[in-house]
């Protein structure tokens, strides 16, 4: 199946934790690719550093509830302790499950495509360079053009990931 990952994180240096990231996830990732770096406006909780996104492709055999535990394992592996957070604030390492193929899912737990994509440009605008003509699987649309209708949300480009 094939896979989309949003990676995220504003404490710390984050870039290394996404080459590291991107090292663990290869594991269970085939033909793993990752974005460029996007610096990235906070949203929901503004008052708190700037984020680095960026978001990986890549194909899995594992199924979608091991890949969320699969993931979870690799942000504990970097500094992720959900325990000693802040819903929605500073952390070390978030990496989300954005599609799982076509998937659409709704368990209590894992929620495909995630739920917060179609508004989120920090990873609509990584998810598009990587596949500029992906469809939304729940509604149908071009992703691209969800992004277009967006308001401007401060995604800067930092550069390329160097892998
Ligand atoms: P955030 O919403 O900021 O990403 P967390 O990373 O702490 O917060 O995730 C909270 C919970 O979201 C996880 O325990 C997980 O079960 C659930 N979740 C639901 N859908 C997804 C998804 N598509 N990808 C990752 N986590 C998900
Ligand atoms: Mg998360």
């Amino acid at each position: 199946m094939e896979v989309f990952l949003g990676l995220g994180g504003n404490v710390g240096d984050t870039a290394a934790a996404f080459r590291s990231a991107f090292r663990s996830l290869a594991a269970f990732l085939r033909d793993a690719r990752i974005s460029s770096f996007y610096r990235t406006r906070p949203r929901y909780l503004e008052d708190q550093p700037p984020f680095l996104n960026a978001v990986v492709i890549g194909r899995t055999f594992l199924g979608p509830r091991e890949l969320l535990a699969a993931v979870q394992g690799v942000e504990a592996g970097h500094g992720r302790d959900r325990s000693r957070e802040i819903r929605k604030g500073p952390r070390t390492l978030d990496i989300d499950i954005l599609l799982y193929g076509d998937a659409v899912l709704d368990l209590p737990d894992l929620v495909v495509p995630h739920p917060g994509l179609p508004e989120r440009l920090f990873a609509l605008v990584p998810l598009l360079e990587l596949a500029p003509g992906l469809v939304d699987p729940r509604t149908d649309r071009p992703f691209a053009e969800l992004a277009a209708a967006l308001p401007d949300q401060g995604i800067y480009l930092e550069g390329e990931a160097g892998l």
